[in-house]
């Protein structure tokens, strides 16, 4: 479909170049009024003028030109497009002119639009936000305008609030003017030419840390009042990430101001808005003291992510929101490399495996998709915000630096970004901006990777490697795994020298490493491995001279061949075996992760084999790092050491563990990076009374961290009463923004999943209503853990295609796909223990 003929666009007869938005809301009411004046260029005479509203009581309209005012005879509004459509006669002329509409709409309650936030102080007064999230149609439903990424234009913004409150928008204030009425307009200057989806304004009870002079830029954190010691740690990552994007894209930062705002009640992660980037509260502010590394990691990755978007995304953005995967990708690949600057001792690149292999755990599924695909409505961009676009997206970047050499693939990046400033474009506009800087074959491998779904599974065997597609399990229809990729392979002889590059492509090509070899050398390739019998004998006693990267892609690889039933549970284990001493956590990660699964597939009487099997790897390291940190460990011991309790906790319940681990609880000794599993290991063993504890907990949180600690904690209790109860507490107590994922939880849990799901189902309506959109299929991420029940699986499988979710079900779809390769994977354990 081309743009001129998709009704969900906008035409180019009437192009806007400048807004000036007057805004006046009512927090009390959760009502706002407010007025819009649009220069725009009229390319030919014409009679009507149409542009995006929904949800929006609107005026009628006034365009002036040449000092004649016409006025509009006529209004439509589409429901479905979510156009307005404004009738003129005569027909307005050509040239530039003044659009003028006054209109009025709700502050709603689905974190979107223009939408209402609330908050508790610490000294227990209640306080209302009224707050922005455009992205990626719903300026539309604050402001009449023409809401697509391409028509770029610049933002004027004028508020009128109350004069206690605190006020902001994309740019520095330009007058404060006090009204004399208890009400004040804030006006900020006008914004550089960019998408409508980037504007945002803030009214509320906030308060900001001191400016930070980052090069000329001001930076500040801005959050609910009384926050403010929660502040430093992303006002630090903050002032690095602005510096190093601008020396790493070589163009000075490209807005006036910078505000990093944390939101109470917030959708996703954080937004982009350029020079005022929304937050969810648990994503900015943060205590150092009491948080987890994980947590620390956590905050620092999104504020880099946000701040890469202010050049990739916000300069040069998007022509349609097809592009989407591109701009998404290409922040989460700039994240990890900006905090591999930030923090190097957290060693990002290794704990980034554990993120693409969210992706890979998907795009090994037929119901896998592209990366990228056609993208017509609103409703078909929701489905391109999830993991094959973040994870997988910036992965294959990652493959192609890799490839090309990191300052090749830079150039490149700088030659897009300096072509296309305050332009749009598509994604080939990438590939050859980097193939004219680099040479390389840009755009022939990354359609490989981009337009097909799946990946290849590398074999070295005989000497040779070759590819084949990779599938967890057998297609029973349609599949959306490809057949061949360009693939840039890495080897390297664990003998020394240097890494070897290979194009592979349908041929198999020979390799001259001395033997032991590893495949996928440093750990950049998105694909899976297998050794031949000779090539894994000559690897087996050397695992533990792989770098922490590829030791992380062996255990990770390992696992997806036990998952889809290519190797042994004993192979698996062996290998896990093999680790060795080294506190590099994301291994340890896939290997917990694994043995918590084949637990669930054992019953109880074939458990006991099992889990001696576990202790004996796991012990070792507790009784190298045992509960407290030793003087000089390394950064990344404590996360290893969590990891290594709570399999031992849990898995193995082990009694003294879990006698430490309460005593802990009971003295509310819980922070850091023990936190968690302190937490996991209590809630399994249901004592009476902690469930109530962790919810008198949540309720009475100092930092939002703790507060999220303990409402995703209540999911580890197996007593049906409190599953159902805090399956309840998603709709009548928990924000919005968190309901889906606590029911993804509570579906997880091994005793009371099923429960939850069929009380979930229950109330249906209510989760539709209830949670925001975009979050919903979030709710069935429990179902993948539902492995031992066929029964269940086909009632879980009839109810989620007989309520499909608009943009998401493609989520659903791979849940049920992976339940059902579960059950397979339970089946073939259960002959194994
Ligand atoms: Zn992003």
């Amino acid at each position: 479909m081309t743009p001129e003929n998709n009704p969900y666009r906008l035409d180019r007869t009437v192009v806007p170049s400048a807004y000036r938005i007057f805004i006046t809301p009512n927090l009390e009411e959760a009502t706002f009024v407010g007025r819009v004046e649009i220069d725009v260029d009229i390319e030919s005479a014409t009679k009507v003028v149409k542009l995006n509203a929904i949800e929006l009581d609107l005026s009628a309209a006034t365009v002036t030109t040449g000092g004649t005012a016409h006025r509009s005879i006529e209004l439509s509004l589409d429901e479905e497009y979510e156009v307005a459509t404004y009738t003129f006669d005569p027909a307005l002329p050509i040239g530039a002119a003044v659009l003028e509409i006054a209109f009025s709409g709700i502050l709603n309650d689905q974190l979107h639009g223009f939408y209402r936030s609330t908050f508790t102080d610490p000294s227990g007064v209640k306080h209302t936000i009224a707050t922005t999230q455009f992205e990626n149609c719903d300026a539309r439903r604050a402001f009449p305008c023409w809401d697509e990424p391409a028509f770029k234009a610049t933002y004027q913004v004028n508020l009128t609030v109350p004069s206690h409150l605190a006020a902001y928008s994309n740019n520095p204030v330009s007058s404060d003017t006090d009204l004399g009425n208890g009400q004040r307009t804030v006006s900020f200057t006008p914004t550089m030419k960019m998408s409508t989806y980037l504007v945002a304004f803030i009214i509320g009870a906030f308060e900001e840390t001191e400016a930070v002079d980052v090069d000329g830029v001001p930076l500040r954190i801005v959050f609910p009042i009384g926050n403010a010691h929660l502040a430093a740690h992303a006002l630090e990552a903050g002032e690095f990430g602005l510096r190093f994007f601008a020396e790493y894209f070589d163009i000075p930062y490209p807005g006036e101001k910078m505000d990093m705002v944390a939101i109470p009640d917030f959708m996703q992660g954080a937004m982009e808005n350029l020079g005022c980037i929304t937050y969810r509260t648990s994503d900015l502010l943060i205590d150092p003291a009491t948080a987890s590394l994980a947590e620390m990691e956590r905050v620092a990755l999104v504020v880099l992510h946000e701040l890469a978007h202010m050049w990739f995304g916000d300069l040069v953005t998007m022509e349609w929101w097809q592009g989407i995967w591109l701009n998404e990708a290409f922040a989460t690949f700039m994240q990890v490399l900006c905090q591999d600057k930030f923090r190097p001792q957290w060693d990002t690149w290794t704990s980034f495996c554990a993120d693409r292999d969210m992706a890979l755990d998907i795009d090994g599924l037929h119901t896998t998709r592209s990366v990228e695909y056609e993208v017509v409505s609103p409703a078909d961009t929701q489905g391109m915000f999830g993991r094959l676009t973040y994870e997988k997206g910036a992965a294959v970047l990652r493959m192609l630096e890799q490839y090309l050499g990191a300052e090749t693939y830079r150039d490149g990046i700088r030659n897009y970004l300096r072509t296309h400033s305050y332009a749009n474009t598509v994604t080939t506009d990438l590939w050859d901006a980097i193939e004219e800087v680099s040479g390389a074959p840009v755009r022939d491998v990354m359609n490989t990777w981009i337009l097909q779904g799946g990946y290849p599974l590398i074999t070295l065997q005989d000497g040779l490697i070759s590819q084949v597609p990779f599938a967890y399990g057998p297609a029973t229809g349609e599949s959306a795994i490809g057949s061949s990729w360009k693939v840039p392979v890495m080897t390297r002889s664990l003998k020394g020298g240097a890494v070897s590059v290979h194009l592979l492509q349908d041929d198999a090509i020979a390799i001259s490493d001395d033997p032991p070899v590893v495949l996928n050398a440093r750990g950049s390739g998105y694909y899976r491995s297998r050794y031949g019998v000779a090539e894994s004998a000559a690897l087996a006693d050397h695992v533990d001279e792989l770098d922490a990267i590829e030791r992380a892609v062996l255990l990770s690889d390992s696992w997806a061949l036990l998952f889809s039933s290519q190797i042994s549970a004993d192979q698996f284990l062996t290998i896990g075996a093999g680790l060795g001493d080294l506190d590099e956590p994301t291994p340890w990660d896939t290997l917990a992760t694994a043995v918590g699964y084949i637990k669930r597939a054992l019953p109880d009487e074939q458990l006991s084999g099992f889990v001696e099997r576990v202790r004996a790897i796991f012990q070792p390291q507790f009784a190298r790092l045992g509960w407290a940190a030793r003087p000089g460990e390394s950064a990344l011991a404590p996360q290893l050491r969590a990891m290594v309790l709570s399999t031992l906790g849990t898995v193995c319940r082990d009694e003294e563990i879990r006698a430490e681990a309460s005593k802990r609880f009971d003295a509310n000794q819980v922070s850091g990076d023990l936190a968690n599993a302190i937490l996991r290991i209590v809630s399994s063993q249901d004592r009476p009374g902690d469930y109530e504890t962790f919810l008198e907990r949540f309720r009475n949180a100092d930092t939002p961290q703790d507060e999220q600690r303990y409402m995703r904690g209540l999911a580890g209790f197996s007593v049906e009463s409190a599953a159902l109860d805090a399956a309840e507490r998603c709709f009548s107590e928990f924000r919005n923004q968190d309901g889906s994922t606590i029911f993804g939880l509570l579906t997880s849990n091994a005793k009371t999943g099923p429960s939850v799901w069929r009380y979930m189902a229950s109330r249906w309506d209510d989760v539709l209503a209830k949670f925001p959109p975009n979050t919903l299929s979030y709710t069935t991420r429990g179902i993948v853990t539902f492995i031992n029940d066929a029964a269940l699986a086909d009632e879980v499988e009839a109810f989620h295609e007989s309520h499909p979710l608009a943009g998401e079900q493609k989520e659903v779809q791979q849940n049920v796909e992976r339940m059902r390769v579960g059950l397979t994977f339970a089946a073939a354990m259960r002959e194994q223990f």
